[in-house]
């Protein structure tokens, strides 16, 4: 009987991956506008323009469509499909990321960090991890700015984007031995541990997220809330960068920019759109850009800006392991997340992981034989006392991130890297690969292991690398500790907005792309309700 059969997932269109009519996954880029598609300068007016399509700008577009706002989404990336990925990191590096892979924070280190230039922005090339912050890390941002978000505040919220991306728990037949493993070292170990919720449907557990996701698997952005977005009328342009914002100080107009060519950034034609919203999600180092590039740079725009820096062992054990089968971050534990650790599982493109091999002539190429017996394992810190900052550069549009690694958080990156020890020991490994500087590139037995507990390392003296960035264009209450209020709004601009990881007021204590779009649902619902 029609409509008689129950199931556990949301009707469809709630869900995102269907249309009225061809699958959404059959041409999920329909009425994109492309950089092929410019051929004369683009003077374009609506009521909201939202400038990027990553976790916060692509919930924005969508919701304030559906509103029945007249949108414009500017994206300056242009759209990848399934087609275009390439396993080669190198050369997925450089066509979907900022600065072409290579950009980095500067401070005591040279701390790595990458932001996708894409439609999805980083949905595109992240490992679909989809987790809640937990109710005390919220607490902390109450304390930090005076802002009244409590957990069960933003919940409808992340329960509605949950919905939305078909957020489930990693299935066991996607694990592999990998992500396995990780289980049973925590198993043994009393460690609480869980498979990794994440944004997938038919996951084939290819462990290819970082270089984009080949079968469709995975729900970014671009192949969901984008798609929703353009069906209720928003109107999607790639390939443009959105530069300098119309504004009195007072009041705001609208927003010019150019179109660019994909990959080498090269302009074309500009662009002046007029509205009397503008909702900024270009990303927490982008954002602040075009705020200071638009003389609304004041006091906190680009400071505050926080990382989960990350470091990564390599355990090694006695058999082929296969560690490239099986979801790319598929197991995670949650059991330190009060002392500011989290510890997951990870997986990346070999010519990325082999760097961190030790060794040089035939005793590297001994260690790659043995790749296939090796399982790469981090911890990300909450890092609560480092900071950074984000500042436009004078000529160009590439921002210069500056960050310092406070010895307190590196102590407990430490302490996290000597329990994935723990757990790698606990798993059957029969060796660690630290990288760490000043360490035997090889720890032999859990005993030589606990040199990772009383070692005394510097930032430098290992590789630390970040994903995760925020806190740029932070909340508070009052004007005079940070950029915009609790719904986004700025605090002196009328019709101004901010809807990307930038809102954050500290760290979020797991993966940020859930509270993102949690937050980003909010903005857009305040944005709606003042109409
Ligand atoms: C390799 C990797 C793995 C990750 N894994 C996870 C994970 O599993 N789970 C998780 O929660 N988080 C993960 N993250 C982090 C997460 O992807 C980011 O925090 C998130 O994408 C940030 O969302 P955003 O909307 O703030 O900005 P972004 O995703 O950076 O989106 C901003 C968009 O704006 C566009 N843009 C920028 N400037 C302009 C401009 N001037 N004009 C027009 N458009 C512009 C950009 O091209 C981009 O598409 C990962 C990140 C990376 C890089
Ligand atoms: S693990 Fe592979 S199949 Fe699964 S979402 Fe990632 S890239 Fe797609």
């Amino acid at each position: 009987m029609p409509g008689s059969r129950r199931s556990h997932h949301p009707p469809s269109a709630e869900r995102g991956d269907a249309v009225n009519g061809p699958k959404l996954t059959d041409m999920p880029h329909q009425g994109v506008k492309v950089f092929a598609d410019y051929t004369a300068p683009l003077t374009l007016a609506c009521e909201a323009v939202v400038v990027g399509s990553g976790p916060g700008g692509a919930v924005v577009a969508k919701e304030l469509a559906e509103a029945g706002l007249d949108v414009i989404l500017l994206e300056e990336g242009p759209p990848f499909g399934a087609a275009d990925f390439r396993q080669d990191a190198g050369a997925s590096l450089r066509r979907t990321l900022r600065e072409h892979g290579m950009r980095a924070a500067m401070g005591q280190t040279y701390m790595p960090t990458m932001q996708a230039v894409a439609l999805g922005g980083g949905s595109l090339i992240n490992s679909a991890i989809c987790a809640r912050a937990p109710a005390f890390a919220l607490e902390h941002w109450r304390e930090r700015t005076g802002i009244g978000l409590t957990r069960a505040e933003l919940d409808p919220h992340y329960e509605k984007v949950e919905r939305f991306l078909g957020v489930e728990p990693t299935r066991p037949e996607t694990l592999g031995r990998r992500n396995q493993l990780f289980k049973a070292g925590c198993d043994a170990l009393g460690i609480s541990s869980e498979p990794t919720p994440r944004n997938v449907r038919g996951c084939k557990g290819s462990g290819e997220c970082f270089t984009g996701c080949r079968t469709g698997a995975k729900k970014s952005t671009d192949v969901n809330y984008v798609p929703a977005a353009i069906r209720a009328g928003a109107r999607v342009y790639t390939s443009v960068r959105a530069e300098r914002l119309i504004h009195d100080g007072r009041a705001i107009r609208g927003i010019t920019g150019h179109v660019v060519e994909p990959f080498t950034g090269r302009e074309s034609h500009a662009v002046r759109i007029t509205a009397q919203t503008v909702v900024l999600a270009a990303g927490c180092m982008q954002t602040p850009v075009i705020l200071q590039k638009s003389g609304l740079g004041g006091r906190w725009v680009g400071d505050e800006l926080q990382f989960h820096p990350g470091l990564a062992l390599m355990a090694i054990y006695d058999e082929p392991i296969d560690p490239w089968e099986g979801a790319t971050q598929g197991y995670h534990s949650l059991h330190f997340l009060e002392e500011g650790v989290k510890l997951e599982v990870l997986w990346a493109p070999p010519a990325i992981l082999a760097t961190r091999l030790p060794g040089i002539g035939h005793l590297y190429q001994r260690n790659l034989l043995n790749f296939d017996r090796m399982a790469p394992f981090d911890v990300i810190a909450a890092a609560e006392r480092s900071r950074g900052k984000v500042r436009a550069p004078l000529f160009g549009w590439e921002p210069r991130i500056s960050f310092d690694l406070h010895k307190d958080d590196m102590a407990v990156l430490m302490r996290g890297l000597a329990i994935l020890s723990d757990i790698s020991w606990a798993s059957g490994a029969v060796g660690v690969l630290p990288g760490i500087v000043g360490l035997p590139d090889v720890l032999c037995s859990k005993e030589q292991a606990e040199m990772l507990r009383r070692a005394e390392v510097r930032p430098r003296d290992a590789v630390i690398a970040s994903n995760h960035a925020f806190g740029t264009t932070r909340m508070s209450r009052r004007p005079e500790d940070g950029v915009v209020d609790e719904y986004g709004r700025h605090h002196t601009v009328q019709g101004l907005y901010v809807a990307d990881s930038g809102l954050f007021v500290g760290s979020p204590s797991v993966n940020p792309m859930l509270t993102i779009m949690a937050l980003a649902d909010r903005v857009a619902q305040c944005i709606a309700g003042n109409r």
